[in-house]
Order: C-alpha cells, then sequence, then structure tokens
C-alpha cells in the first residue's frame, strides 16, 4: 500500500481518532491514524465516562479495553450543597443503561485504544504532525515529519484533534464560542481521604464555584475546581499552586480532611469552560469528530461521552454506506441535534449553578424546592445526555417557572 490511498485519514489519537480507527480498520477500511505524539502523558483532561457515555462505548465495544487500561466502576454520585451533604445517587439503579462512571486515568486509556487500533489493522504514525488540510474531492492531508512533508490522499479526512483542532481551521469551519464564563483546573492527586465508589461533587452556587473529586483506582484521585473567570480566587496553574486549589476546594464546601493527606503528583492546570463548536462538523470530505467538532463545557463532564457518540454515529453511518459525502452530512446533521440539546441543557444548568447576584438568588430558591419535591425535573445529565427533555416545557419545569 502507498501511503496515498486510505480510505479514511485520522488526524489525532486521543479517545475519538483511536475509538473510530479502531472500529473503521476492524471492519477493513485502510485506517491511518497520523499522532503527534510519541507517547502520552498527563494534560489534565476528562477521566469520569458518565453512564449515557458508557452505553456508546459498549456499543463501540472498548469497555473491555477500558478495564485492561485500568478503569474501575464508580456507582455513587455525590453532591453537597453550602458544605453540607445534598443527595447520593445510585447511579446503576436510576440510569437507564443501569451503569455507574467509568474513571481511568486518561494517558493510560489513550494508550490502550491507540495500540488496540493499530492491532485492529490501523496504520498508526506516531510522533508526526499534520500540518495542513486540503479539502476536495479528494481530500489530502500534509504530514511533517524528520524527513520532510509528504501529501497523503483519503476518501475521507477525519480531524479527531482535540479543542484546538488544526484540521477544523485549515478546512475552513466557522468556529463558534461561547461567552467566557467559567474556568475548569484540575490536578492528579494521590491520597484524598474518600470513597472509592463515588463521585463527590460540591457546588457553592451563590460564589460560582464547585469542587469535584473523581476515584481513579489504586489510591488516585482526579480533582477539578470549577470558578468563574469574572472572580477567579488565585493562580490555578503551576503545580506551586496546588496548595492554593485545595484551599479554594475547602472555601468552596470540601470537607478540609478530604486533602490532609492529599499531594499532588500531576500538573496543575487551569482551561476555560466555555464551549467551543461548528455547525455541521462536514464540509468537502473533511469530518470532525470529538472536542474538534465540539468541546463542551468541562465543568458538567459530558465530553467524554459526547466523543464516544461521535465515533459510534460517524460509523454507523460510513460502513453500510457507498455514498461516504451523503453519510458524512448525515453524521453532522445528527451532531447538530444531539450536540445542540447538549449544549441547551448545559446552558440551563450553567444558568442555575454559577450565576451570582440576587435575580440568581431568587431563581434558585424558586427552582430548588422544586426540584427537591419533584426530582424527574431535573436535567439528568449523568443517565440520559443530550436524550434529557431540552424543550421549552422542560425549561420552564426545571426552573420551576410553571408552577407559579
Ligand atoms: C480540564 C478538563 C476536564 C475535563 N473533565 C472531563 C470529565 O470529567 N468528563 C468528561 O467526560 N470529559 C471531560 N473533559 C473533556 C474530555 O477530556 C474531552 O472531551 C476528550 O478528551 C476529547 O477527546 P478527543 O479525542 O476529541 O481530543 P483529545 O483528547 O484532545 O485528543 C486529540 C489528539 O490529537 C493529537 N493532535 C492534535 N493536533 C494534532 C496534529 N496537528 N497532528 C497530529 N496529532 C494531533 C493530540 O496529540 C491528541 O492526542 C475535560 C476536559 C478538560 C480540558
Amino acid at each position: 500500500m502507498t501511503p496515498s490511498d486510505y480510505d479514511v485519514a485520522i488526524v489525532g489519537g486521543g479517545l475519538a481518532g483511536a475509538t473510530l480507527a479502531r472500529s473503521l480498520a476492524g471492519s477493513g477500511m485502510r485506517t491511518l491514524v497520523v499522532e503527534r505524539a510519541h507517547a502520552f502523558k498527563d494534560r489534565v483532561r476528562g477521566e469520569g465516562l458518565l453512564p449515557w457515555g458508557r452505553v456508546e462505548a459498549a456499543k463501540l465495544g472498548i469497555e473491555p479495553l477500558l478495564n485492561r487500561a485500568g478503569a474501575i466502576d464508580v456507582r455513587y454520585w455525590k453532591r453537597y450543597l453550602g458544605g453540607a451533604p445534598r443527595d447520593c445517587r445510585d447511579l446503576v439503579a436510576t440510569t437507564p443503561g443501569r451503569h455507574g462512571c467509568l474513571d481511568f486515568y486518561h494517558p493510560d486509556m489513550q494508550r490502550t485504544l491507540l495500540d488496540a487500533a493499530e492491532s485492529a489493522g490501523a496504520h498508526v504514525r506516531r510522533g508526526v504532525e499534520v500540518t495542513a488540510v486540503e479539502p476536495g474531492t479528494p481530500p489530502f492531508i500534509r504530514i511533517h515529519t524528520a524527513h520532510g512533508d509528504e501529501r497523503v490522499k483519503a476518501r475521507l479526512v477525519v480531524g479527531a484533534d482535540g479543542r484546538s483542532s488544526k484540521v477544523r481551521s485549515a478546512a475552513g469551519f466557522t468556529v463558534r464560542r461561547d461567552e467566557h464564563a467559567l474556568m475548569i483546573a484540575g490536578v492528579l492527586h494521590e491520597g484524598v481521604q474518600v470513597p472509592g465508589d463515588t463521585v463527590h461533587y460540591v457546588q457553592k452556587p451563590s460564589a460560582a464555584r464547585a469542587a469535584l473529586v473523581f476515584p481513579l483506582g489504586q489510591g488516585r484521585f482526579r480533582s477539578y475546581f470549577v470558578y468563574s473567570s469574572a472572580n477567579a480566587p488565585r493562580t490555578m496553574s503551576g503545580n506551586g499552586h496546588a496548595g492554593d486549589f485545595v484551599t479554594s476546594c475547602i472555601e468552596t464546601g470540601a470537607p478540609p480532611e478530604w486533602f490532609e493527606e492529599a499531594e499532588a503528583i500531576g500538573p496543575l492546570a487551569a482551561y476555560p469552560g466555555a464551549d467551543t463548536w461548528v455547525d455541521h462538523p462536514y464540509r468537502e470530505g473533511v469530518v470532525l469528530i470529538g472536542d474538534a467538532a465540539a468541546a463542551s463545557n468541562p465543568a458538567w463532564g459530558c465530553g467524554l461521552a459526547l466523543t464516544l457518540r461521535d465515533a459510534r454515529v460517524l460509523r454507523d453511518r460510513l460502513l453500510p454506506s457507498g455514498d461516504w459525502d451523503a453519510a458524512a452530512h448525515a453524521y453532522a446533521t445528527e451532531h447538530d441535534a444531539y450536540y445542540g440539546a447538549l449544549h441547551r441543557l448545559h446552558g440551563w444548568l450553567t444558568l442555575l449553578m454559577y450565576e451570582t447576584g440576587p435575580a440568581a438568588d431568587a431563581r434558585r430558591a424558586r427552582a430548588f424546592v422544586r426540584l427537591a419535591a419533584d426530582p424527574s425535573r431535573a436535567v439528568d445529565l449523568q443517565g440520559l445526555g443530550p436524550e434529557s427533555p431540552s424543550d421549552e416545557a422542560a425549561r420552564r419545569r426545571f426552573f420551576g417557572e410553571d408552577a407559579d
């Protein structure tokens, strides 16, 4: 095979690219993956796959691989408000797929899935970078290597190159972005004193802050602190600030004893929480998946599930079709619908939990009473994700506006 006759050229070997490559190569498609990293390191990324994403993982057949990468089942989702426990959801008992969260260390997941794509027959090139994309029929990518540049042709180019996607800009997609409201900082901890079968979610909406702890197994935890960029409490990047990070989590309501023996064992990094996305992520032989298509606000923890939804939907459209242009358009139309719904739901949740001031307090006072009395009013991000109702009637029920 010459490098110029691939069915699919995938840029990026993260969750999106590796998962899609494994599926397509396993079905006989000549598949290339270009991944610029030689080895994966901690970049502070998602490590808690929500139950609706586990349904996608099962459809993609990657659950055994995630388990091999050290994933653990996390059954409970416990919320705290104003420093006190609020509720504890049994995810296995209450989600449609009867799943808990699946938590894993992101670099181990990436390595395992990319190795699996290679074992399934994909040609994986590591440590080289895609520098340009030429949309068209057929599309091309340019790869920069130590020995010079290569121009590679494929039936379809897939941009799976993450939240700062080069494919996206090179192919001429228009990037849309929410107002820059929230920031999320994260660090890998060892020795946090919380149960290992529970995600702990501490909310302080009056200060537009939250702290989350995801157990990863083997005594490790991914801790996040979410805050408004308008009132950043302290510097949240660089390991000299790991103590400030913990102080901020405690001020948000996390019990101090959780962190008494905690030690940061990875980089502390902060990212903007605002969504970035493109409408209709397909044009002229180039399709976008994962964060390149839509990086959703990490504060709501749906990015991994959304990424697997993309890989599954695109796979299901491509494999039975002889017309890949039509198949990729169909994927893009479907993406607009499910991402659009998720984006709406995230908007409601952000309005309820991260706005400050008297109007926001009044909104919460009204909604919280009704949500506590009737939990069916709530948005079910864990179990239903984008299938949680998001029409006007659902919006009014969520904010308690139907009960005036
Ligand atoms: C702070 C933070 C916390 C998060 N928390 C959660 C969470 O709790 N739960 C959740 O579900 N999601 C969370 N997410 C989101 C989740 O991490 C992402 O949605 C998911 O990792 C996206 O996967 P991806 O494969 O699309 O992109 P990436 O994981 O970014 O992978 C892209 C790959 O492309 C490669 N690449 C990039 N450019 C090129 C190029 N030019 N040539 C070759 N290779 C290239 C990169 O090296 C990388 O390996 C979080 C995100 C952040 C930032």
